[in-house]
């Protein structure tokens, strides 16, 4: 890394950007152009910086795995020019891009950090100039010619967190992310405090690989007192999907009802894979603990431990895309391959 850090800004859409479409009054999407009218200070920051725009811009609730391979496309494509990369998102599916690119990016040794803001940047009250301006300082952040965080995060309201362990929980508040397993990787006041102890830093070089196949072939099932039996037998018996994540309570606890478990023990004979995170908000899945959850076990499901329902799902894509032997995929669904988990 030189003294002078060179930093790539992909600008993919979202409230940050947006302005409000006099005709209808709704947001809508605006280019890059306007951000930088209204955050001069990117001019004062002593390193280079260039913008690539998604074309069309998006709102993150039209972010599919595409935009993710496009994402990881330009990375990959100019990784060796740049010192970091700051990704202009959405909030909505921040949570699920910043996980599948730390899957897809693999030996990454550079920053990628995505942020956003609840109010558009031309707005007085907006988060976006600040959340803008402390992911840029992240992204170039370097001690000894070695950058600070390797890794896919989330910068917003202060807290650099690692990116597969977030999760949007308010759409109101300005702190909208949280990463309830894992504490936040940095803090920034007056000065970025980096918690050095809890950043992942590769020990052996090797170049950057981008694994752009992902398989989608999977869908979650939130369980609830009194769900649908049939509904739920539908949902496995005719489901064409490789992977299906069960959203379960507490521990990892289901009913024990003998139908549900012969549903999902058929399920898995069929080859399907299943993993078993927690509704819960934090804490882990442990079928050790209850009758039902050691019933779930003895059917060959598979303990999602701490990880998020986005870390799940494109865990799960990069997994399927990228293997087709189950005992493969098992293996690594429970093992940490970016930080994911703590089995
Ligand atoms: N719907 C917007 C998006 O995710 C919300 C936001 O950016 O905060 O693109």
């Amino acid at each position: 890394m030189k003294d002078t850090a060179s930093i790539l800004i992909l600008y993919t859409g979202g409230t940050i950007g947006m302005v409000h479409d006099p005709s209808t009054g709704m947001l809508v999407p605006f280019n890059f152009k306007h951000i930088e009218q209204q955050v001069p200070e990117l001019q004062r920051f002593d390193c280079r910086i260039d913008t690539i725009s998604f074309d069309p811009l998006i709102d993150s609730s039209d972010i599919s795995p595409e935009s993710w391979q496009k994402m990881a496309g330009l990375i990959e494509a100019n990784y060796h020019s740049y010192d970091g990369f700051v990704i202009l998102h959405g909030t909505d599916t921040m949570a699920y891009s910043a996980s599948a690119l730390s899957f897809m990016l693999e030996n990454l040794e550079k920053p990628v950090i995505f942020t956003g803001s609840q109010l558009p940047i031309g707005m007085i009250r907006t988060d976006g100039k600040e959340n803008l301006i402390g992911a840029i300082e992240i992204a170039a952040s370097h001690d000894n010619r070695k950058t600070t965080v390797p890794e896919v995060c989330i910068f917003f309201e202060n807290y650099l967190r690692r990116g597969n362990r977030t999760t949007k929980f308010s759409s109101e508040h300005f702190n909208a992310f949280d990463s309830p397993n894992y504490p936040p990787l940095a803090e920034a006041g007056i000065n970025i405090k980096f918690n050095h102890n809890l950043i992942i830093t590769p020990t052996v070089r090797k170049n950057l690989r981008v694994s752009m196949n992902l398989d989608s072939n999977i869908s979650i099932l939130k369980i609830f007192p009194g769900f649908n039996k049939e509904a739920v037998q539908k949902f496995f018996y005719n489901s064409p999907t490789r992977a299906i994540i069960i959203e379960s309570y507490g521990t990892g606890n289901g009913p024990s009802a003998e139908w549900y478990i012969d549903t999902i023990r058929d399920y898995i004979s069929r080859g399907g894979l299943v993993l078993n995170i927690t509704q819960c908000y934090s804490g882990r899945v442990d079928m050790s603990i209850y009758e039902t959850g050691r019933k779930l076990t003895e059917a060959g499901v598979i303990s999602g431990h701490d990880i998020t329902a986005e870390a799940a799902v494109t865990k799960l894509m990069y997994l399927l895309g990228n293997y087709d032997d189950a005992g493969i995929i098992k293996t690594l669904l429970n093992r940490s391959l970016r930080g994911e988990i703590s089995p």
